[in-house]
């Protein structure tokens, strides 16, 4: 992470989603990715003379339900503006947005970011429509202009510059990512551009009490590319500062494949939108209670997941993060320790170390998820945690699971995986091993320790793998250290 010392760093994010409505926002075009070129476009999304827009429900509903999870506060009487301005992936010539009442204002997201809780200030979230795709091709020299994404309902979320390392940023984009996806209001594929963002940076001398001169760089695609923008900027202005220079107010474009920002205007050049209120649609009213209802409709949010996962369970931040990323990871987890069988930090382990890898495997999330049922990853893990099976039992439980799709107190029993926890007998084969490797032993006694991982081996065989290790590498250690105690003798002493 980057540093500059003597400077306190301010970022700021716009943050731009598409909601994942049945329709578009202004008219009755099917909202999703992947169609044929221009399969997916009206007189209404195209903006031919005469076609008027109508407000897609669904989706004001969807932007209100963030505001409210970002604890906005939401206006009841809103509406739509033009803004104006030319490009060709723009048929109308404006893009109908939102400019001085958006749905949602004035929120906070909390974040806990490098053992430090901090509020991150909501400035606002409007609604607005995505505009078209341009794929430039090289090679003909040619452009295709693809309108389906024209009216695509997009809300953006603008934070105040309240960010201070691209280490925030990539908390906040993380959470905000799965704030959507929890209330399942887009689908957040970045891949196909559903979510993307500007960055703003600004650098002032430590403790200054004003906000320096920003600089705003546009097409960051994914969160890795938001943090290299972030780090890359910083590392410019420090540069320009340090020389004594003065950071210009601009907006520059960031190329992720060379990992550098290219200017694209300065302020004095910056486009007049020319907004006024969209003529062709009336007020956004809201209802109170409808508000109050969705309110009270929100679940726990991943913010506050987060916070308890750290706080509660125990979990470091990044494994916290690591289970947030994934809600069949998070669902599995909460379910196993509603159970009150085991602690949700041996759970989570489990669920980051066994489970986490089998997927990295290529296991199907779908599969496993099905087979592996919160009450089945209780029965394992309390079958390991009392020593019923060893660990690495435990391991083939688990893969046995998943094949046979049955429980694990079946698959120990059908499979004879239960762990010899008999001190009695334990204490037999220690003897036995001991007695037929007397090499081992006197190396030990000369003061080669790591023979003893040799005999707890030689002993693991003698059980055929089933004997309790820590139990026996105990027997072992007071059988060589007090061989009296042991009522018998190694015969070589
Ligand atoms: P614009 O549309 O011109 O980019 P907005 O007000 O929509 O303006 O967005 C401004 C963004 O820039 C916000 O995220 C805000 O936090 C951020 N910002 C404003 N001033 C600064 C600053 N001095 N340093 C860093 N970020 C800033
Ligand atoms: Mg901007
Ligand atoms: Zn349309």
């Amino acid at each position: 992470m980057t540093e500059a010392k003597g400077y306190d760093i301010h970022i700021g994010l716009e943050v731009h989603a598409q909601l994942n409505t049945e329709t578009k926002v202004f008219c009755a075009c099917k909202n999703s990715f992947g169609a044929p070129i221009n399969a997916q476009c009206c007189p209404v999304c195209m903006g031919l003379p005469g076609a008027l827009p109508v407000l897609n429900q669904k989706a004001v509903e969807k932007a209100v339900f963030m505001g409210l999870a970002l604890n906005c506060q939401i206006n009841l009487v809103s509406h739509m503006d033009r803004k104006n301005y030319f490009y060709p992936d723009l048929p109308k010539a404006y893009q109908i947005s939102q400019f001085d009442r958006p749905l949602c204002e004035k929120g906070w997201l909390p974040l806990l970011c490098g053992g430090k809780e901090k509020r991150i200030g909501i400035e606002r979230i409007h609604l607005e429509e995505d505009a078209g795709k341009l794929t430039h091709s090289d090679q003909t020299g040619k452009t295709i202009v693809d309108f389906n994404r024209c009216g695509v309902p997009l809300i953006e979320i603008v934070t105040a510059p309240d960010l201070s390392s691209s280490d925030e940023a990539k908390a906040f984009l993380d959470t905000i990512k799965r704030t959507l996806q929890f209330l399942e209001l887009s689908d957040c594929k970045m891949e196909e551009g559903a979510l993307r963002c500007d960055v703003n940076v600004s650098l002032t001398p430590c403790g200054s009490q004003t906000l320096g001169t920003r600089v705003e760089m546009k097409n960051v695609n994914t969160f890795s590319g938001a943090v290299r923008a972030i780090e890359f900027e910083i590392k410019r202005q420090v540069h320009i500062l340090t020389q004594g220079g003065t950071v210009t107010q601009e907006t520059r474009r960031w190329d992720d494949q060379k990992g550098i920002s290219i200017l694209l205007r300065t302020k004095e050049e910056a486009a007049d939108y020319r907004f006024f209120p969209e003529p062709d649609l009336g007020q956004i009213v809201l209802e109170k209670e409808s508000v109050e209802h969705l309110k009270k409709s929100l679940p726990e949010l991943p913010a506050q997941k987060f916070m308890r996962f750290v706080d509660t369970f125990g979990f470091s931040e990044k494994e916290a993060n690591a289970l947030l990323d994934s809600q069949g990871k998070c669902a599995l987890l909460e379910e196993t320790a509603a159970l009150g069988e085991c602690s949700p930090k041996s759970i989570g382990n489990w669920i980051l170390g066994d489970v986490s890898r089998k997927l990295k495997e290529g296991e199907s999330e779908e599969i496993l998820l099905r087979r592996l049922t919160p009450v089945r990853l209780s029965q394992l893990i309390s079958l390991t945690e009392k020593g019923t099976i060893s660990s690495t039992a435990g391991k083939k439980v688990f893969a046995l699971l998943l094949q046979e799709d049955k429980d694990p107190q079946e698959l120990v029993e059908k499979y004879g995986l239960q762990q010899i926890s008999d001190e009695n007998l334990l204490r037999q084969v220690v003897q036995t091993v001991l007695a037929q490797q007397e090499k081992s032993v006197l190396d030990y006694q000369n003061g080669k320790k790591n023979a003893l991982g040799f005999l707890v081996g030689q002993c693991m065989r003698e059980t055929k793998g089933k004997g309790n290790p820590e139990m026996i590498s105990r027997l072992l250690l007071e059988a060589l250290n007090h061989p009296e105690s042991t009522g018998r003798l190694p015969k070589m002493l």
